[in-house]
């Protein structure tokens, strides 16, 4: 993910909700995460966001309710989205495609990301979502429970569905951190080595632990594999390449005189 992500893009639509206070708590959950996008289809009652109830769950995310919007049906509610994750515990014959809330959360941030609308639909307290409008719906999101009895409160559904939101934006932000902060290292002048750089410096390296003894080269052990993978890790600037490099010459360097003076001397002359 590249482009500016954004968590308040994304719509939380509950159908046919019949307590206040489960609006509330919603509320509270999506602000909470960072979302705000609030739609309600056919509520018990139009006031619903005003019931006392609602605001007293809702604590500090009242603005949430204010701003939530409130459709006669459930393809209303999605005239301006472009793709909806049915969240539902039970299979259904034909039912639209399965995901966990991390895979759904996943999709929704990239298609957001490029600029396609993206809702999260919840079904009645009592009843849940019919199969009409499951059908309504791209995907159907089923949060892992217990077989026996795998039905969530309503708001801790979406609490669920938000923080998967959220951490699968956490981790875009931080890749997109990583991208700029690699960026930034170049830009400052900072050269990254070759792979080809990186290799030569792991040779040098088993070299210089051959000349100290550190290993035998005919029986390297995990050394050789362990050392690919440490510098596997992170991407070396050649600067920091020809450092280590200086430092690994020196080392054979001085073990060589050490052992063979006479030779080294011949050499220097
Ligand atoms: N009795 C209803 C469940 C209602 S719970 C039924 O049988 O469907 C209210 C809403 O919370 C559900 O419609 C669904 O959107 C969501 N929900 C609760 N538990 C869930 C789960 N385990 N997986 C996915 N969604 C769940």
């Amino acid at each position: 993910m590249t482009a500016a992500i954004s968590l308040e893009s994304i719509s939380i639509v509950l159908v046919k909700t019949s307590h206040p206070g489960n609006v509330g708590s919603v509320a509270r959950a999506m602000k909470t995460m960072g979302l705000s996008d609030l739609r309600l289809v056919e509520p018990k009652s139009a006031d619903i966001c005003s019931a006392e109830e609602a605001i007293s769950l809702a604590s500090g995310a009242v603005d949430v309710l204010e701003n939530a919007r409130v459709y006669n049906t459930l393809p209303d509610a999605l005239a301006d989205r472009n793709v909806a994750f049915a969240l539902s515990a039970r299979l259904r014959d034909l039912g639209p495609g399965l995901q966990s809330p991390q895979e759904a959360a996943r999709e929704a941030l990239v298609l957001t990301q490029s600029g396609v609308g993206a809702a999260f639909v919840f079904g009645a307290e009592r009843t849940g979502l019919s199969n009409e409008e499951l059908l309504v719906c791209n995907r159907q999101v089923t949060i892992a429970a217990n077989p026996a009895y795998s039905s969530l409160n309503l708001s801790q559904a979406v609490q669920i569905v938000a923080y998967a939101l959220r951490m699968e934006w956490a981790a875009g932000v931080q890749a997109q951190a990583d991208e700029n902060s690699l960026a930034g290292t170049l830009q400052q002048g900072g050269r990254l080595a070759s792979v080809k750089a990186v290799a030569d410096l792991q040779a040098h390296w088993l070299r210089a632990m051959e000349a100290v003894d550190f290993i035998n080269p005919d029986k390297p052990k995990k050394v050789v594999q362990r050392l690919a993978r440490m510098l596997a890790k992170t991407p070396l600037e050649q600067e920091e390449v020809d450092m280590l490099r200086g430092f690994f010459s020196d080392v054979i360097r001085v073990v060589d005189n050490r052992l063979y003076p006479h030779e080294f001397e011949r050499k220097k002359h």
